[in-house]
């Protein structure tokens, strides 16, 4: 007998704060990474699908997003947290 399954992960990727789509709020969203792996006898073995989406954390609607989409908020999150030299 061959017990397998799926099996999803999520990974918080980073904190970005923008103008939600939904509530219209400028509000912090949360960019994850959720990735569901393919287990046998319950061992991951091998990814099957990566999803990226950010939550908002005022309406906590949530948007799927490209990984071209997500990298570009990742690179906003950069420039948000960098500290700023005057
Ligand atoms: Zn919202």
């Amino acid at each position: 007998m061959i017990i397998f399954g799926f099996r999803g992960k999520v990974f918080q990727l980073a904190m970005v704060t923008f103008v939600c789509g939904n509530c219209s709020n400028q509000a912090a969203q949360a960019l994850r990474k959720v990735v569901t792996k393919f287990t046998l006898f319950f061992i991951p073995l091998f990814p099957v699908s990566t999803k990226y989406l950010t939550q908002c954390t005022f309406c906590g609607v949530e948007n799927r997003l490209t990984k071209d989409q997500a990298d570009q908020v990742l690179a906003m999150g950069a420039l948000q947290q960098a500290p700023r030299e005057n």
